[in-house]
């Protein structure tokens, strides 16, 4: 009966759907997932950073009705060659416009797949216009928090994971989470984690690890940045963060547990003893398509788990001194305030640092904690405030990685 009305209700109306940073890993993941479900989803905005011809050609298949670029530059030349090729999208341009995207009236989804501090004034927009918000860009919850929260609890919006472990944890969480763990009879939360691509290097060797290398994940194909999260586990400490939020856990309720194949995505742990998890391959179309089907289930296009390919499942605690960033992260969120902006920021920045070459990939930790230490963590009231911290932090990072001579890999150190 109940699957009778959906399906009514599905049949009245095609599903808008806005995705903010479309021409990345997740957006293509995304745009793939809609393709298979032409009927019920129409796409009303793209957006992307910089990349003209790959949100045209996107564009082109999809006809939004708006496109957003963040550089006005690349706008204009998106805007002449629809002109050329008699394409009606509507450009926009700024974060105003992806503010403008994510909070259109037409747009009932917004998939949030910008990468960093950058996609968070555009979920905020979706959060406060109500919309089911289906967060990838986990940087946004981590360094505004309650902010973002509060947001979504005002205007009625609905937030689903798309982050695998969370989506997982989604998954496997009874009704009626969000006020603290025991509440609903859950002991604890068993984050997985894959530990990168130098779980099994000798510690003396990571100082002298690649770009590349870094960006070369086992068990997932991702943007550059959450790449080098991942080897770091920087990416894992967001998700400790992540998970409090979402889940009205604390940090002390979760336990990161690596697991190298990457099939368990994450686990629930009940008062009674029992384990839930959700296993898959790896492939974030299956996470997606759970969010934007949800209540219901849907094709999603990833292969059946062989689970006799699969053959055995590996766990390991994860080891600190390997991953210092994952101690920053969960120390930030039990110090609370404006810990998690400043970590998030001063990450960002160091990783970017790292990509560009100017430092070696075990300073990224050293930079962390600096900011940590520089940076007050007054509390976090207001958006003004979280865009304070964060500006301060980019700075106080900056300018300690321009005064230091880090190993500068690029003169050859
Ligand atoms: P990506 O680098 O592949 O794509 C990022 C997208 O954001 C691109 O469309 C880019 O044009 C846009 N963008 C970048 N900077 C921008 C800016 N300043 N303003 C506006 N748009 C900008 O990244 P990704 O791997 O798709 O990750 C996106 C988000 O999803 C991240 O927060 C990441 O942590 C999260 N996530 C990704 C995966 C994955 O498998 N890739 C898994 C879990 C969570
Ligand atoms: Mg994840």
């Amino acid at each position: 009966m109940q699957s009778q009305m959906r399906n009514q209700k599905r049949n009245q109306k095609s599903i808008g759907v806005t995705i903010l940073g479309s021409t990345g890993s997740i957006g293509v993941n995304t745009l793939d997932v809609l393709e298979r479900h032409k009927d019920r989803f129409h796409v009303v905005a793209l957006t992307a950073n910089n990349r003209v011809d790959r949100l045209f050609e996107q564009c082109r298949k999809f006809q939004p009705a708006f496109a957003v670029m963040l550089s006005p530059d690349a706008a204009q030349q998106l805007e002449q060659k629809f002109k050329q090729s008699g394409i009606s999208t509507r450009v926009l341009s700024g974060i105003e416009g992806l503010e403008q995207a994510a909070s259109e009236a037409s747009a009932d989804y917004v998939m949030a797949a910008i990468v960093g501090a950058a996609g968070l004034r555009p979920a905020l927009s979706a959060a406060r216009a109500g919309k089911r918000i289906l967060l990838a860009n986990k940087e946004a919850l981590v360094m505004s928090g309650r902010i973002f929260l509060d947001e979504v609890k005002n205007s009625g919006a609905q937030l689903l994971p798309i982050d695998s472990e969370h989506n997982a944890i989604f998954q496997c969480m009874p009704a009626g989470f969000g006020n603290g763990l025991e509440d609903v009879g859950v002991r604890r939360i068993l984050l997985t984690a894959s530990g990168g691509p130098f779980r099994k290097l000798p510690l003396e060797k990571l100082r002298d690890v690649t770009p590349a290398q870094a960006c070369a994940h086992p068990n997932w194909v991702m943007g550059k940045k959450i790449s080098v999260d991942s080897a770091t586990m920087m990416n894992k400490g967001l998700e400790v963060i992540e998970a409090c939020w979402l889940f009205g856990a604390s940090p002390d309720n979760i336990q990161v547990v690596l697991h190298p194949q990457s099939v368990i995505h994450s686990m629930v742990e009940y008062a009674d003893g029992s384990v839930l998890a959700q296993m898959g391959n790896p492939d974030m179309r299956t996470p997606i398509a759970h969010a934007l089907a949800w209540p219901d289930r849907f094709e999603s296009g990833v292969q059946s788990l062989n689970l006799f390919e699969v053959a055995r499942l590996d766990f390991e605690e994860p080891d600190l001194q390997r991953y210092p960033c994952l101690r920053l992260a969960i120390d930030a969120m039990r110090a609370g305030g404006a810990s998690s902006t400043i970590l998030n920021a001063a990450n960002e920045i160091a990783v970017q640092a790292f990509l560009d070459g100017d430092i070696a990939f075990t300073d990224i930790a050293n930079i962390i904690e600096y900011a940590l230490s520089q940076v007050s963590a007054t509390a976090i009231d207001s958006l003004q405030s979280v865009l304070a911290a964060d500006a301060l932090t980019r700075q106080v990072s900056k300018e300690y990685i321009n005064r230091h001579s880090f190993s500068a890999r690029k003169s050859g150190q």
